[in-house]
């Protein structure tokens, strides 16, 4: 790594590779992150009823996703749009575990939080509105569950790596970052999806990356572009919205994909896949990308 960025990253000196730790592998029941293997995170925005996270659970299990996303806890811009369903929609998200046999990752929004959704959940994703909170990152850290930072709509990767940093700090090395668009003067889209941030994170820090192509996106017919273009910037993996019935979600429908767009964009990404993990394989073999486990 250039002198520059790790003067420009020097408060986050344990989120950046070194000769030590080239990678950071966080284990999820039997998956690897940040292990060489792609993993998609796919689910509803909101969990809303048994039914709609049932159906979505199965799907993307059967399309090849791993992870089953859902908020149980939803940060809305009004109070009084749905909160979601909270302890109600834990249960639900662990039941589909149960039945699909996903590992299950949902928001926590407040450190009070913490230890029931840590209870229920195998990875606790930080939103981009908490991305600061970092009495929330130090509650977190603490749970000992593997954490989703999302980038802060306005942050930069200073920040972000900052905000690791803290998680690390308080003993926790499972943190996963997620790149889900940053507010720019763009408007046609919901935000400005950061390929170069993905490229520079997977240069520098030894942390596994997550491309969230849907809240960058914020239009479902971008989602699949979207998500080719976080593979090829290097992603580990990726966070999906998928409802059975879009039109009709509790939140965010607009950038939610229905299972035949679902089934399309897994498919469309075969090859893209493919060649990452030959390069990943090439890179490995010629000892460029040693993989060192922490967790
Ligand atoms: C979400 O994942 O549903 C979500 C609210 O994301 P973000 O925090 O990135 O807006
Ligand atoms: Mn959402």
């Amino acid at each position: 790594m250039c002198d520059n960025w790790r003067k420009q990253f020097a408060e986050s000196p344990d989120c950046l590779k070194s000769a030590r730790l080239q990678q950071t592998i966080v284990r999820v029941l039997d998956l690897e992150i940040g292990g060489g293997e792609f993993i998609t995170m796919a689910g509803p925005c909101s969990v809303e009823t048994e039914f709609q996270l049932m159906a979505t659970a199965s799907h993307v299990r059967r399309a090849g996703a791993r992870v089953l996303r859902g908020g149980a806890f939803k940060p809305r811009s009004s109070p009084y749009a749905f909160q979601g369903l909270g302890l109600e929609g834990l249960k639900m998200l662990a039941r589909a575990r149960e039945e699909c046999g996903l590992a299950i990752v949902t928001e926590v929004m407040s450190e009070g939080d913490v230890p029931l959704v840590a209870e229920y959940a195998d990875i606790l994703q930080i939103g981009s509105r908490s991305m600061e909170n970092f009495s929330l990152l130090e509650a977190a850290a603490h749970s000992g569950r593997p954490v989703l930072l999302k980038r802060g709509m306005v942050a930069t990767i200073t920040d972000l790596l900052r905000s690791a940093q803290c998680i690390l700090d308080h003993g926790n090395p499972q943190v996963i970052f997620c790149e889900r668009g940053i507010r720019t003067f763009e408007t046609a889209m919901r935000n400005s999806f950061d390929a170069a941030g993905i490229a520079l994170l997977k240069q520098i820090t030894h942390l596994p990356v997550i491309a969230d192509p849907s809240h960058a996106a914020g239009h479902r017919e971008l989602v699949p572009a979207l998500a080719r273009i976080g593979v090829a910037a290097g992603a580990d993996g990726l966070l999906v919205e998928v409802h059975p019935n879009p039109d009709k979600s509790w939140s965010d429908g607009e950038q939610s994909l229905d299972f035949a767009e679902f089934d399309a964009m897994m498919a469309a990404l075969g090859p893209w896949i493919e060649l990452r993990s030959r390069e990943l394989g090439e890179r490995e073999a010629a000892g460029v990308r040693p993989m060192e486990v922490a967790g």
